[in-house]
């Protein structure tokens, strides 16, 4: 009766709330925070069942443990009622849901280079399936695979459009929503079928912990992607889900917060391109950004219901010279230069080096959680050293010492 209650509210809870409750039933014990689960093998119950996900029974650790069965109860939580299913990465991730899809045709929308290496390797071992471009008609059984917010430049894409047209014949929609978890989409609201995640990005949040996920609303196809993760040996270890798990307490706030400083951040740099100067920006040196908040959208898309509360905190920068994207990102103090993100700490890639395909007049951008104006500093003095030389930091601590 009175976990019936308790199922009451939480039906009716918002996302905050969800992710730091929905797991609470598979709680064993009167611990507040979950165990780490370290046990690779269980004490078979006198009658061994099927080991049901959710139920309390775990037999061995490639295909169970407590703490991923909590963590994958949080994560279709806060994906409003979906069917979470967890791997070692999100590249894992993608494999898994191609290997479970087999599309006869696939439409492939992203910018992430990992995702088409991916396909690539799907296409030479394991079907050769033809690839089609996003304006073309879209057949039953096709496969259409967007990335929302688009990495490296944080644009955002109309998915149900293309939903739309995919159900309209028959197709499926995956949308890869590593840059913008929720709260800030849910994309089974425009349609998609299954959603994809590199969780080591915004959903864990702090650098330090690998993982990928797969949601969808289909109770028998998470079933069957499990049965087929338990094969593949793919699954997330104990102390990844634990960090996951632990990270995903305070989702709601982080994500929503580099959200908003991203925008401001994103807001401010756009003073200074086209080569202006603005606000200690040094002229000439910044060409354009590239954000959801300054993209133009579709006629008709409905931006409150896709993108109710913020776009993400990445974006891009392209320098008016290559030479300045290029030494840019090691001469913050602050944002670090690392070709991952999604962390509390600010970071930036010149990502020509990583994906020959992105522009080399480009950095890509995320905002973690430093303030906004210690951000702005941080990208005055290094935009300036870029364009001035070290002799910029040298007037800087004269300037501190006039004033003092
Ligand atoms: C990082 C990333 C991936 C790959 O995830 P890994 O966890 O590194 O395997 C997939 N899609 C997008 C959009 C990413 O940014």
């Amino acid at each position: 009766m009175i976990k019936d209650t308790k199922n009451v509210i939480l039906s009716q809870s918002s996302l905050s709330t969800l992710s730091i409750h929905a797991d609470e039933h598979l709680s064993v014990t009167a611990d507040v925070a979950p165990a780490i689960s370290v046990s690779s093998t269980f004490k078979l119950p006198a009658q061994l069942g099927v080991n049901n996900y959710g139920s309390e029974t775990h037999v061995y650790a490639r295909e169970s443990t407590p703490v991923r069965s909590r963590l994958e109860t949080v994560l279709g939580a806060v994906h409003e009622s979906g069917h979470a299913v967890t791997y070692a990465s999100g590249l894992a991730a993608s494999f898994a849901l191609l290997l479970h899809l087999k599309p006869r045709r696939l439409v492939l929308a992203v910018g992430y280079h990992g995702t088409k290496a991916v396909v690539d390797l799907y296409r030479k071992k394991v079907a050769p399936i033809e690839t089609v471009e996003l304006m073309d008609c879209l057949r039953e059984g096709d496969l259409v695979w967007l990335e929302n917010p688009i990495n490296p430049n944080g644009e955002i894409v109309d998915v149900r459009h293309y939903a739309d047209r995919a159900r309209a014949v028959g197709a499926t929609i995956v949308v890869d929503a590593t840059l913008a978890p929720p709260p800030l989409q849910q994309p089974f609201r425009q349609g998609a079928n299954y959603i994809v995640h590199s969780s080591a990005k915004y959903l864990s949040g702090h650098s330090d912990v690998m993982g990928g996920i797969i949601v969808t609303r289909c109770c028998d196809a998470a079933k069957q992607l499990r049965i087929h993760r338990t094969v593949q040996g793919s699954f997330m270890g104990s102390l990844e889900s634990w960090l996951l798990l632990r990270s995903l307490r305070t989702l709601d706030l982080r994500v929503r917060q580099q959200s908003r400083i991203a925008t401001q951040l994103v807001a401010w740099l756009n003073c200074a391109t086209r080569g202006r100067g603005y606000e200690g920006i040094p002229e000439g040196v910044i060409g354009r950004v590239r954000h959801a908040s300054l993209q133009v959208l579709p006629k008709g898309y409905d931006l409150c219901d896709a993108f109710p509360n913020g776009f993400g905190a990445v974006f891009e920068v392209e320098f008016c010279v290559e030479a300045h994207a290029k030494v840019v990102p090691t001469l913050f103090q602050l944002t670090q230069n690392t070709t991952s993100f999604g962390g509390v700490h600010s970071s930036a890639e010149w990502r020509h080096a990583i994906d020959v395909c992105a522009s080399p007049r480009t950095l890509r951008v995320s905002v973690g959680l430093e303030s906004v104006e210690d951000l702005k500093r941080d990208w005055v003095r290094a935009l300036n050293i870029a364009k001035f030389g070290e002799g910029y930091t040298q007037i800087c601590i004269d300037a501190t010492k006039c004033k003092l």
